[in-house]
């Protein structure tokens, strides 16, 4: 009857430590570890009005062109 008694003592603890290490786990790794990266906000093209991410636009005196020839034709 002892062994039992432990047998019981010994599976109670185990599932208590399984239990703890779920629970720190998924306290340690959150639902979205690497967050992509957002969009990206998009510009228009002041000259041809094509959309564009606002990182591959070229700034000109007046707006954001596309490439710099449209930079130039629009801004000569
Ligand atoms: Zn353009």
């Amino acid at each position: 009857m002892k062994f039992l008694l432990l047998l019981a003592i010994v599976l109670l603890l185990v599932w208590l430590w399984r239990s703890g290490r779920r629970a720190n786990s998924s306290a340690d790794q959150p639902d979205r570890p690497a967050s992509p990266p957002g969009p990206q906000e998009m510009v228009r093209c002041a000259h041809c009005g094509v959309h564009l991410p606002h990182g591959d636009a070229v700034v000109g005196r007046v707006g954001l062109y596309c490439s710099p020839e449209h930079r130039q034709l629009a801004e000569p």
